[in-house]
């Protein structure tokens, strides 16, 4: 077929799409471009762009914000792990058991008033279990005696697989990158709202993970993809990640590398001591 023809069909399958009320269902794989520029002390230092906006981007002109809306109140049914759940933490002796450091010794997180603390330097913690595409539910608190601000302020992350972070951070009127506030899909995706919770106050993930699937060449077949609830608002509508969320330099994000089925969960520490607590876990099918 020539391409003449191949474009005519193309604007005619793309006219003949009925005109729907709402948005497009259709999500658009974002652009990606990537540049490199000198740091001050003549470094070599990764840029990339997502759609145009750099990320870790801090201009609202170019990043906005996401909108500031009320968190539902807290629903204690919901928060109820479902019968064929994996209790991860309930606040007990024997589920912080169910937790070690990134090389499967104790960890040093405190266990404080039922729930599990970070410890400055202790390092991530993980589940002893490694899991893939899963339905988690975590509970998380920021410090009530707000230190520091943008990343320094209550800082951790949710790692599905040790890998993809669910940015966990005090952005209650502490404005950082969208693309590394509390809910960000870090480096990759801001939040759709900002539905935070004051500092001190026990906020919930309800977290659909999808894991990414690999071919025997190592290329991503099908993307990773989350759907993400914080405090009963939707804050990622299935949103599919076109890369890693690791760091990779203060304006760049790592890209898919092939990995096992099943990964360890980890909670970051950054050196604040956020709590977490209620934590369980639902296998899903791929
Ligand atoms: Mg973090």
């Amino acid at each position: 077929m020539k391409k003449d023809s191949i474009l005519t069909l193309v604007l005619l399958a793309s006219t003949a799409v009925p005109v729907l009320a709402g948005p497009p269902v259709v999500k658009k794989a974002p652009v990606v471009k990537k540049e490199y520029r000198l740091d001050k002390k003549g470094k070599k230092v990764e840029y990339m762009f997502i759609d145009g906006i750099k990320v870790h981007e801090t201009d609202p002109a170019k990043q906005p914000q996401p909108k500031v809306v009320a968190p539902k109140p807290y629903d204690a049914k919901a928060a109820k792990a479902p019968a064929n759940a994996k209790i991860l933490f309930d606040g007990s002796e024997k589920s912080y058991q169910n937790w070690t450091d990134t090389k499967g010794g104790p960890t040093r997180w405190k266990l404080v008033d039922g729930a599990l603390e970070s410890v400055r330097k202790s390092g991530y913690i993980q589940s002893k279990e490694q899991f893939g595409s899963c339905r988690l539910h975590v509970e998380f608190a920021t410090p009530a005696v707000v230190k520091g601000n943008g990343q320094g302020r209550g800082n951790s992350g949710v790692f599905l697989m040790g890998r993809y972070e669910l940015q966990v951070l005090d952005s209650y009127e502490n404005p950082t990158y969208p693309d590394g506030q509390c809910g960000a899909l870090y480096g990759r995706a801001k939040p759709l709202v900002n539905a935070c919770r004051k500092p001190g106050e026990w906020q919930t993930y309800d977290i659909t993970f999808h894991r990414p699937i690999f071919n025997d060449k190592g290329e991503v077949t099908r993307r990773a993809k989350f759907h993400v609830v914080h405090n009963g608002v939707v804050i990622h509508d299935n949103t599919e990640l076109y890369g890693g969320t690791g760091w990779r330099g203060p304006h760049s994000a790592s890209e898919y590398e092939k990995h096992a089925d099943k990964g360890h969960l980890q909670i970051q520490d950054h050196g604040n001591p956020v709590r977490f607590r209620n934590i369980w876990l639902v296998e899903l099918d791929d």
